[in-house]
């Protein structure tokens, strides 16, 4: 293609709210088969409730609450915005946290009114050899067959509750995806969240079991990536958190979501500035028209 005929590309692509950092990436854009989607504030809005709360026996509900919300108010993930938020709605205020750590990927740890707190995935617990008791282990298996994200919290070497978290599909996704399979591409669903839940969200936007690749660690997102590089894949990423941020940089095209976090949208080659998944459909059908593949 002409200078030219990339720069009013380039244009075309500002009116429909695509940021291209370059004219070379519309080149890219063309060569795209895969396109990996990340799901927590990609395929869904990442705007969460917490919407149950099942205690240990013995255990109130306004502490596991006070707890886990003191120290989930420390972090920016949209799980722990729920169940902050959850729990200052039913508590009102929330302590403050010592030694407060964030594990990418697998929850919150800290010290809460002289209570060594953990909030997170089972295998954050798993780590630090607590189990999850019978009926928890139900109430968290029944959530998410639900679809909804189990998140277990502990203190002091028990495990005392299950949460229910989750946020809801955003209205555009179903007909993205759908856009582009229509382009030829093949949509991926990636997530760091449990398999059940995954395969949840994939059946409403119409991605069968077999496309979603679920329970990956933050890290090893870029290794998910790479292994559909090997396969011959040219590979797409949209991703919206800083846990995207290295995924996005391997992909052959990162798409950031432009309402998502300043290392994505550095990390990317095209920022989706309403942050509805039609613009990646809209990228990839502008760098083809530009490039003259079809009119
Ligand atoms: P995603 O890939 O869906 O954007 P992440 O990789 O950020 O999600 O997190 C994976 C999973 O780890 C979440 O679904 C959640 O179960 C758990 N998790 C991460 N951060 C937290 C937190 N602050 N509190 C509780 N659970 C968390
Ligand atoms: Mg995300």
């Amino acid at each position: 293609a002409t200078p030219t005929a990339l720069m009013v590309g380039t244009g075309r692509g500002a009116q429909l709210g695509i940021l291209i950092k370059g004219p070379e990436v519309l080149e890219t854009t063309r060569k795209i088969d895969t396109i990996v989607l990340d799901k927590t504030g990609t395929v869904t809005t990442g705007r969460m409730a917490l919407l149950a709360v099942h205690t240990a026996d013995d255990t109130g509900e306004d502490e596991v609450l006070r707890l886990a919300g003191a120290l989930e108010h420390s972090s920016e993930h949209p799980v722990a915005r729920a169940v902050a938020s959850g729990a200052a709605a039913r508590v009102g205020a929330l302590p403050a946290p010592e030694d407060f750590a964030n594990i990418a990927g697998l929850g919150v740890t800290g010290v809460v009114e002289g209570h060594a707190v953990l909030v997170g995935r089972e295998k954050l617990l798993a780590e630090r050899a607590v189990l999850l008791p019978g009926d928890l282990r139900r109430a968290k298996a029944e959530a998410e067959a639900a679809g909804r994200t189990a998140i277990a919290v502990a203190w002091d070497g028990e495990a005392r509750a299950v949460l229910e978290v989750a946020d809801a599909v955003k209205e555009t996704s179903p007909e993205a995806v759908g856009r582009l399979r229509a382009l030829g591409l093949t949509p991926i669903l990636l997530t760091g969240d449990n398999r059940a839940v995954a395969e949840a969200v994939a059946a409403e936007v119409g991605i069968a079991p077999q496309y979603v690749i679920a329970e990956v660690m933050p890290q090893d997102k870029v290794d998910a990536v790479k292994r559909l590089q090997e396969e011959g894949r040219s590979v797409a990423m949209v991703g919206d958190g800083v846990n995207d941020a290295a995924a996005l940089a391997q992909a052959d095209l990162g798409l950031a979501m432009g309402t998502g976090a300043d290392a994505a949208i550095e990390a990317g080659d095209l920022t989706l500035v309403r942050g509805d998944l039609n613009a990646a459909a809209d990228a990839i059908r502008l760098s083809r028209r530009t490039l003259g593949t079809i009119r």
